[in-house]
């Protein structure tokens, strides 16, 4: 909705939001988006509903790939025209809030939603589509998360029943969420799901069917309850080689800036959720290109000699992820045990890290120790850098991959920040 036609309670807080993201950029303190549109809803709760409404919004969420996947998708439905989206990875309602509010009279907006908002968010914005990437369990301690998190997110399809759902048919987890049964009786249908394949390596969180509890076998790309109907459904839109196949069969080659399959799988979710806006894949698949870091992630930093690129690996899944993309060079490990990664390190013991062997692996941060242990046990040799300096001064010039969790992460950023 634009300005002149909110509420006045709605156009004061919209305002207010965005003069408090101002200054809080003015003052130093990161981009503002998530004060300005907490502000912003403190005055106006309803503010997300009268910013969205006239727009057609995209949410995409999962635990995995979110971030980027947005990235991508606003570049295919930016085909249309100018889309309104959550840059800096602020993916809660605030975020959302000041996104929309900064995005002026643009109908469209791509948005990235924490797991954990799904449902609330899909009530404030109502969008058209909604894309459901994967569910894994972020932290160890979260690990009964995941099957919660499958029966919040179906409970919300049930009451939105209009929005256009893609889907991954590789994660159970997601397929059982994306399909609530028909009610007739209480005038509920299904929503109608477009299926993607991005390939998923990791299926640790999901051999325990969400319907009725019996086991979930894998053959190939193909998995199936053994108790119940709940099976992988046929998808539309595929990863093929270097490209993605659409739904009518014709093959789009997608180059990338992006490294690994993981990124391709996020391009193919990314044309399946603009074609559901009318975007046609030969239109959008150029256009995946202009995308190069994601908030940091993927950046690449030249010094003295050596290309150093970040990878943010945050939970089971996506370490396994980061070794598929990380080139066969010399690799940094980085691992902190802080609140925003968890304090228990034994999630590591859940990674096979003998893809590493034969790189010259170097580890350091916190919980270097544990990390020690791990590679000890999984026959991967390393040597232990107390600082980033000492890390670049270890390998020869030439690529430098940089794995890091979380806050390791941040860490290393602001260090590379300081050096150049
Ligand atoms: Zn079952």
């Amino acid at each position: 909705m634009t300005d002149a036609k909110m509420p006045l309670r709605a156009k004061v807080a919209s305002s207010v939001s965005r003069t408090a993201a101002a200054l809080s950029r003015a003052a130093g303190r990161g981009d503002g988006s998530v004060i300005g549109g907490w502000i912003g809803l403190k005055i106006d709760p309803d503010l997300l509903a009268h910013l969205s409404a006239g727009r057609a919004i995209a949410l995409v969420s999962g635990t995995n790939g979110k971030t980027t996947t947005t990235r991508l998708t606003s570049a295919a439905v930016g085909v249309l025209g100018r889309v309104a989206t959550n840059s800096f990875g602020a993916n809660m309602p605030s975020g959302h809030t000041s996104a929309l509010a900064k995005a002026g009279s643009t109908p469209y907006a791509v948005l990235e939603v924490d797991e954990h908002y799904l449902a609330q968010v899909l009530e404030a914005t109502e969008p058209h589509v909604v894309a459901l990437l994967n569910l894994s369990r972020d932290q160890l301690d979260r690990a009964k998360e995941v099957a919660m998190m499958a029966q919040l997110w179906r409970a919300a399809l049930v009451r939105h029943t209009n929005v256009r759902v893609v889907a991954n048919a590789d994660d159970p987890m997601v397929v059982w969420a994306a399909t609530p049964p028909a009610d007739p009786a209480r005038g509920i249908n299904p929503p109608h799901v477009t299926w993607f394949s991005a390939g998923q390596r990791w299926h640790d969180d999901s051999w325990v069917c969400p319907e009725c509890g019996s086991t979930i076998q894998r053959s190939g790309d193909q998995w199936w309850c053994t108790g119940c109907a709940l099976r992988r459904p046929e998808p539309q839109w595929v990863v093929e080689d270097e490209g993605v196949l659409d739904p009518t069969g014709a093959w789009h080659k997608v180059s990338l800036q992006l490294p690994g399959k993981v990124n391709l799988g996020n391009a193919a979710t990314a044309l399946a959720v603009a074609a559901e806006f009318g975007v046609r894949p030969v239109d959008a698949v150029s256009r995946l290109g202009i995308v190069t870091s994601v908030a940091g992630r993927y950046a690449q930093v030249d010094k003295d000699g050596r290309n150093i690129r970040l990878l943010l690996a945050k939970n089971p899944a996506s370490w396994l992820e980061a070794f598929d993309m990380a080139d066969d060079a010399p690799t940094l490990l980085s691992i902190n045990a802080r609140d925003p990664d968890g304090l228990d390190t034994s999630w590591l013991f859940d990674v096979d890290f003998a893809p590493l062997r034969g790189r010259q692996v170097l580890i350091t941060g916190d919980r270097a120790y544990d990390l020690a242990v791990r590679l000890d046990v999984n026959d991967v040799p390393f040597q232990h850098v107390r600082a980033f300096d000492e890390a670049i001064r270890s390998v020869p010039p030439g690529r430098l991959e940089v794995i890091a969790n979380y806050t390791a992460f941040q860490d290393i950023r602001a260090e590379l920040d300081r050096v150049i």
